[in-house]
């Protein structure tokens, strides 16, 4: 199985990057109600590789947190399982 990264620092060429499947959730910092972004509704505007930063509020007790986060993108595959198209 190979394996190739998209380097840091190169965008994706999205305007909206949604993850279906990925859902993060913390306790607010300041009333620890749970927050939570569902990234299959919500989503990463202008996506670049590496590291950027996510916002997060608490509707609670209307306060925002802010995050790094490391994006990466891969792609793995088996080059002995290419087949001519029937
Ligand atoms: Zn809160």
């Amino acid at each position: 199985m190979e394996k190739i990264e998209i380097k840091i620092g190169e965008e994706i060429g999205v305007k909206r990057f949604y993850m279906p499947g990925v859902l993060l959730s913390f306790n607010c910092r300041k009333c620890g109600k749970l927050m939570e972004k569902d990234y299959e509704q919500q989503y990463i505007s202008f996506p670049t590789i590496g590291e950027q930063t996510e916002y997060f509020y608490c509707h609670e007790c209307d306060t925002e947190h802010k995050m790094p986060i490391n994006l990466k993108v891969s792609i793995e595959f088996d080059r002995n399982t290419l087949k001519i198209l029937d």
